[in-house]
């Protein structure tokens, strides 16, 4: 799995306020403190969930492979 692709962060309140407070994906809800992840392919917040999804269809290169690409 690619977690290199990913930075992983605690959702500060700073961030829920001011960049996001809802996964770029699923629209899930962070919590303050929860761990997400900042997608530097895709520029966005995360959750863990969706980070792991992702990063199993990543080539080294963090780019998604199997079929998803139509997506971006
Ligand atoms: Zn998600």
């Amino acid at each position: 799995m690619n977690t290199q692709c990913f930075v992983e962060q605690d959702a500060t309140s700073n961030i829920l306020l001011r960049v996001t407070n809802v996964c770029g994906l699923c629209y899930k809800t962070f919590e303050e403190g929860e761990i997400i992840y900042y997608d530097m392919h895709s520029y966005r917040y995360i959750c863990k969930d969706c980070m792991e999804k992702l990063a199993s269809n990543m080539n080294e290169d963090c780019v998604i492979e199997a079929g998803e690409s139509s997506l971006f």
